[in-house]
């Protein structure tokens, strides 16, 4: 992988390049989606390093931020752009930004590998700025980059402003935090397990007419089939299916490369 200091760059054949973040353990990846006249720059990253340089030495489109959801490693440079886009219910997580209270206890060592963090950037005072969203991204609204459209599916669970872009003729899906490898955190206060089941229902649907699946963390790209097993394994756990591991906090349901890690009495029959 190119290395651009904090940044890999990956381009993909589509007109599709994935920024990892891998000297963090959230393993964030970020995608520019090019079209003829507009670059979608899904996402902005955890706000370390230059990423909106970054995104101007990759493209010379007209970038425009869209966003798969407003957690605070998604967020990190849109306030750097001019357009950025966002679903109403997280607006106000955007225009907040992340604090360097919150933002700091993230870059412990914990959280850290052996690639340095970039000169300049320092965790006792950094912090995301805020950023006023140009307009909202809605369920069936679709962007047009010239050329190239993506389709915006609502995907909330993950978060409540979770979306999903779709782009039909390059049969590329990119789910944001509804599905990845690894552990799917759905026992926060901010997930929607129930909603999440609706979601999941949805992406196997949207299986079917994609053959690249990007998603936000860990392991890319992923397949459709990965989507339906996701599926199929969150509707066992919903027919009852017994924890692997189990305390007052959270129930967890391990597969192969991902489990499913949710809140005691939040989900299954209980909860409908
Ligand atoms: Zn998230
Ligand atoms: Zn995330």
């Amino acid at each position: 992988m190119p290395s651009h200091g904090w940044f890999d760059v990956v381009k993909f054949s589509d007109g599709v390049t994935m920024i990892a973040e891998p000297g963090h353990y959230e393993d964030v990846k970020s995608y520019l989606v090019e079209g003829e006249r507009d670059v979608a720059v899904l996402d902005t990253g955890m706000g370390v390093g230059d990423f909106a340089g970054l995104v101007q030495s990759l493209s010379d489109r007209d970038p425009i931020v869209v966003h798969s959801h407003a957690h605070f490693d998604h967020i990190g440079a849109s306030f750097r752009f001019q357009r950025v886009l966002v679903h109403p219910t997280e607006a106000d997580d955007l225009r907040s930004g992340y604090p360097n209270e919150r933002f700091r206890p993230w870059f412990g060592a914990e959280y850290l590998n052996e690639i340095p963090l970039p000169g300049g950037f320092n965790p006792d005072v950094a912090e995301i700025s805020g950023k006023e969203p140009t307009a909202m991204l809605n369920h069936d609204d679709t962007i047009d980059l010239g050329g190239r459209t993506l389709e915006v599916f609502h995907t909330p669970g993950h978060s409540p402003g979770g979306i999903t872009l779709l782009d039909r003729e390059a049969r590329a899906l990119f789910p944001g935090d509804a599905v990845y490898a690894g552990p799917m955190f759905s026992f926060r206060p901010y997930s929607d397990p129930v909603a999440y089941r609706e979601s999941l229902r949805l992406l196997a649907e949207l299986a079917d007419v994609v053959d690249v699946v990007y998603p936000s963390h860990n392991d890319v790209p992923l397949t459709p089939q990965n989507i339906k097993r996701m599926h199929k394994a969150y509707e066992e756990i919903w027919a009852g299916r017994t924890p692997d591991e189990s305390t007052a906090e959270r129930d967890i349901f391990q597969y192969d490369s991902f489990s499913f890690w949710l809140a005691p009495g939040r989900y299954g029959t209980v909860a409908e």
